[in-house]
């Protein structure tokens, strides 16, 4: 079964995007569990965190498909040491308030090299940086995100998420979420060649690391890597391929999430999304 939602608002306290979720009919949502423009938030209170238990609750709406998104300001593979370890302790901060909510996943984007450091030394660190954080949290995967590679930005070609992957230690609380626009900007042809595509994803990181989808059509052409996302079928991807990903069962059981940009239309394109797939 495929489980749709969007990246819906947390204003007013996280126990409100549950609500959000519902309003436009999600089985699946993401959110920022703090300002994701701020380095620090003041902690959840007992209040904020059993509210949004019981709206989860209430709506049927199960960790296994909520997905939060960690916030703008954190690079992981920073080249320089202080700002690393500010980066270090907000990512700390982040996962440590997912498992609070009571949250399985953390959603992230890798990190930059700001043209420092080599790729390689930068993913290093990235590495390093989710095996920190690892050992100082119970439960909650970290959820590597594909970029589209705008400015120094890693992660863009699925061999960077592969080789963070391999140096994690605990490999069970690692995992990737694939953005459909991030994939095609990046030079991945999801039109012409779906299947070669998702191939080399299964060749360079695996299915089963594969956690949650940002599905979300793009405005920018293939390898352009440039990141801006498209309302579903109005964009470069079109509705030929949100039909042919509706019915890959490959995507099953996981929180695909939309990002797109005019939130009027997010109930539209769920529902939409829902009709497309072929009733077997
Ligand atoms: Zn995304
Ligand atoms: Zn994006």
């Amino acid at each position: 079964m495929k489980y749709i939602g969007a990246h819906v608002s947390a204003a007013g306290g996280v126990e409100n995007a549950p609500i959000n979720a519902k309003n436009i009919g999600a089985s699946a949502f993401a959110l920022f569990t703090k300002n994701q423009r701020q380095w620090f938030a003041k902690p959840l209170t007992d209040e904020n965190i059993s509210k949004f238990k019981e709206h989860c609750k209430e709506y049927d709406l199960s960790a296994d498909y909520i997905l939060p998104h960690n916030s703008y300001l954190t690079n992981l593979g920073h080249p320089e040491k202080e700002q690393l370890e500010k980066s270090r302790k907000a990512f700390l901060d982040e996962m440590q308030r997912a498992e609070q909510l009571g949250l399985k996943l953390m959603n992230f984007h890798p990190g930059s090299h700001l043209r420092k450091i080599s790729e390689e030394e930068c993913l290093d660190r990235i590495a390093e940086s989710i095996n920190i954080t690892l050992d100082k949290t119970e439960s909650v995967v970290a959820v590597i995100e594909n970029t589209a590679g705008q400015g120094s930005n890693l992660g863009y070609v699925f061999w960077h998420l592969g080789y963070i992957i391999d140096k994690i230690e605990d490999k069970s609380r690692v995992g990737v979420c694939l953005d459909t626009c991030h994939t095609f900007t990046a030079g991945y042809d999801l039109l012409e060649n779906y299947d070669g595509v998702f191939d080399e994803f299964e060749k360079e990181v695996g299915f089963q690391y594969l956690k949650g989808i940002h599905l979300n059509d793009s405005k920018k052409e293939l390898g352009s890597r440039v990141d801006r996302h498209d309302s579903i079928g109005k964009g470069l991807l079109g509705p030929e391929f949100f039909e042919k990903f509706m019915n890959d069962s490959r995507f099953n059981n996981m929180p695909i999430i939309l990002e797109t940009p005019d939130d009027t239309l997010w109930a539209k394109e769920i529902e939409w999304l829902k009709s497309i797939q072929k009733k077997k």
